[in-house]
């Protein structure tokens, strides 16, 4: 059929096309086997607060290991991740490793008061989610507090009032909700104390260049704002300098992320920067 679609079509539409579509087809069989063969590894980023660098939480950032032994990012397989639903067995692996090494961390007695993960639109559509959710927390003996589960603002208003209804059901349970990469999408403000959320995370773009940005400043104060008036948690995401850091605790934003505190790192590095 390729060959074919080659033949009638222009070649330069053709080729590309098909290049894309060979290398889906490439990437999603690669995810299979990455998920049989156990090739995904979790790697954990603190997050801290500002005042003291005291450690808060770590968010959970997914690596993929090829046999080569080179790393593939989450960015180079994520959307093929999604639109093959594949996601949905991915996401799951990373909650179970996550509330699993949370419980180590636990049982050590020097553990951050919570870990966050990543979920995916495809995740919460999934009939089974909040049971999944309660079960792991469960089976690790976690306290739902532990936990805080990050999506975007796309993830947030693409789903159905349904699918939010078990969101805030995991709010009600204890979960913490936290908004991605906050600022960046579209989200309606008359909106958002609907939403069953607990965290606002300033995106990297804002903090960027805020030291010298007039309207990331802006920005980056009204959602300090935003989140005062609804009784919000702000966390910046992607902090690389005391510059950036001293600026935004002089806007009252008391928690941040990022390279200068910690770059995502397996766990057993993040274990003796813990116990430093
Ligand atoms: P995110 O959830 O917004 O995660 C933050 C990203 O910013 C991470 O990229 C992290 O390595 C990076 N980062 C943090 N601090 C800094 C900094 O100071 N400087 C710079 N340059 N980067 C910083 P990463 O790990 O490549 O993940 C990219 C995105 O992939 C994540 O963005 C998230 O949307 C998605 N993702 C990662 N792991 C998972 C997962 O397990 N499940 C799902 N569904 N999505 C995931
Ligand atoms: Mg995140
Ligand atoms: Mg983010
Ligand atoms: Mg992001």
């Amino acid at each position: 059929a390729l060959s074919q679609a080659k033949a009638e079509q222009p070649v330069f539409y053709s080729r590309t096309v098909q290049h894309q579509a060979l290398r889906h087809i490439r990437t999603e069989a690669r995810l299979y086997q990455a998920l049989d063969e156990a090739q995904f590894e979790l790697w954990y980023q603190p997050q801290v607060h500002l005042s003291d660098r005291r450690p808060v939480g770590v968010e959970a950032l997914i690596r993929w290991r090829l046999p080569s032994g080179v790393l593939v990012p989450p960015k180079d397989f994520m959307a093929v991740a999604e639109t093959t639903g594949l996601i949905r067995d991915i996401d799951r692996w990373v909650l179970d490793r996550a509330c699993e090494a949370m419980r180590r961390w636990r049982n050590t007695g020097n553990a951050p008061e919570r870990i966050s993960v990543n979920v995916s639109a495809e995740d919460i559509k999934a009939a089974d989610f909040t049971e999944m959710i309660v079960r792991t927390l469960d089976q690790h003996q976690l306290p739902p507090p532990t936990l805080e589960l990050e999506l975007t603002e796309t993830t947030l208003f693409e789903i159905s009032d349904k699918n939010l209804t078990k969101l805030n059901t995991l709010r009600e349970y204890g979960v913490s909700v936290a908004i991605d990469d906050f600022g960046t999408g579209y989200s309606s403000l008359s909106y958002l104390h609907r939403l069953p959320i607990t965290t606002l995370k300033i995106d990297k773009a804002f903090v960027d260049d805020v030291t010298h940005n007039l309207t990331n400043q802006a920005i980056t104060r009204t959602i300090v704002w935003l989140a005062k008036n609804f009784n919000l948690e702000v966390v910046a995401e992607g902090i690389e300098t005391v510059e950036q850091a001293r600026y935004l605790k002089s806007l009252e934003v008391h928690t941040g992320q990022g390279f200068l505190y910690g770059r995502p790192a397996p766990e057993t590095l993040l274990r003796q920067r813990f116990c430093e």
